[in-house]
């Protein structure tokens, strides 16, 4: 009789199913093709479905950051930039707000520039925790390693990895980068980051605990700030969908034609966006919307149509995962109707 294996809590980390750098990565500039459907329909989508969800009043404005609770429930903008630079806006889309979590995903693209696929998946991780974006329980689970970079642990240690001799060089080149994927720099929130900072015991508990195992390349309170500051910077929705609209054209902006990242290294963001962007709710979400997709608490979503172009939804009110309400529903008619999902699309 054959005796099953031990059963583990969660899959040993680094993977059983390891990249063979061979067979990965030939860093061509092939990215995913197909096209959005012409500009009067997508225009006249973009305004049916602000329209449509405009008047939804569910969800909650997160209050865990004080300044964040001074959002209005009732902004929702929402903007599409095509692959070729094209750019459609509706409502509230050059409305300011802290960018959040959105940054972990442009984060993790310049670290991976710099360190490479291998490296970053073995030190970060790609797999999704189940659990809530500030989890500790995922860390002990998972034998004191992060899962993936876009909830808390992942994304404090993977901000820890940034290139630079000093805090003061680590910070320009998250500023610089993160600007780079819009096309303009961006500004600070120093409110938004004051009050995070303030706030913040529970990352910088994340912080510390992934000292103690071992897993974090800089000092925990150092790479506290640094994180907070990421996610301190102001984007608009128009803004957000430029920087997914970057990896929609495999790293290069289609605003201002700069080379941003390898496409080898979008193709890597946009996976783990997939499986994690959505934090626990990334299944539903792909099984609804069919594309990566990345959201934050202070109410952006970004989504990615490879090879087509990039939507972004702006709107506070979030649901029990920290999604925001409005921009998921806006999100998933829209993939319905102009095609987009990656998995089987047609349009309407
Ligand atoms: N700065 C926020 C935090 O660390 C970002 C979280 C989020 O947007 N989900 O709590």
């Amino acid at each position: 009789m054959t005796t099953l294996p031990e059963q583990t809590l969660l899959p040993e980390h680094p993977t059983a199913f390891p990249s063979e750098p061979d067979l990965v990565h030939p860093d061509t500039r092939v990215v995913s093709t197909g096209r959005l459907p012409d500009a009067d329909h997508v225009r006249e989508m973009l305004s049916e479905t602000y329209e449509r969800y405009r008047h939804v009043q569910d969800g909650a404005v997160a209050d865990y950051i004080p300044a964040l609770a001074e959002a209005d429930s009732s902004w929702f903008g929402l903007s599409l930039t095509s692959a070729n630079g094209h750019r459609f806006s509706f409502g509230d889309a050059q409305l300011k707000f802290s960018i959040q979590s959105i940054s972990k995903a442009f984060v993790y693209a310049l670290v991976v520039q710099e360190l490479g696929h291998e490296e970053v998946r073995e030190r970060i991780g790609v797999n999704n925790t189940g659990l809530p974006f500030n989890s500790v329980m995922a860390i002990e689970l998972n034998g004191g390693r992060t899962m993936n970079p876009l909830v808390n642990a992942g994304a404090i240690a993977t901000t820890s990895l940034v290139p630079g001799k000093t805090w003061d060089e680590k910070w320009d080149f998250i500023h610089a980068g993160l600007s780079n994927f819009v096309g303009h720099p961006l500004e600070i929130d120093e409110r938004v980051y004051e009050s995070e900072m303030k706030t913040n015991t529970r990352n910088r508990s994340i912080a510390r605990l992934l000292e103690s195992y071992g897993h974090i390349s800089l000092d925990p309170t150092q790479v506290t700030e640094l994180y907070t500051r990421q996610c301190s910077l102001l984007v608009t929705a128009e803004d957000l969908a430029t920087m997914g609209a970057t990896l929609a054209d495999g790293g290069e902006c289609p605003i201002s034609g700069v080379d941003v990242v390898d496409p080898s290294v979008s193709r890597d963001v946009l996976s783990v966006m997939a499986t994690n962007g959505m934090y626990e709710a990334s299944g539903d979400w792909l099984f609804e919307v069919g594309m990566p997709g990345k959201s934050g608490v202070s109410g952006g979503i970004v989504t990615i149509a490879p090879g087509k172009g990039s939507l972004a939804t702006f709107s506070p009110p979030l649901d029990a995962a920290g999604n925001s309400v409005r921009g998921i529903r806006a999100t998933r008619h829209l993939s319905n109707k102009l095609g987009l999902n990656m998995f089987a699309s047609t349009v309407q």
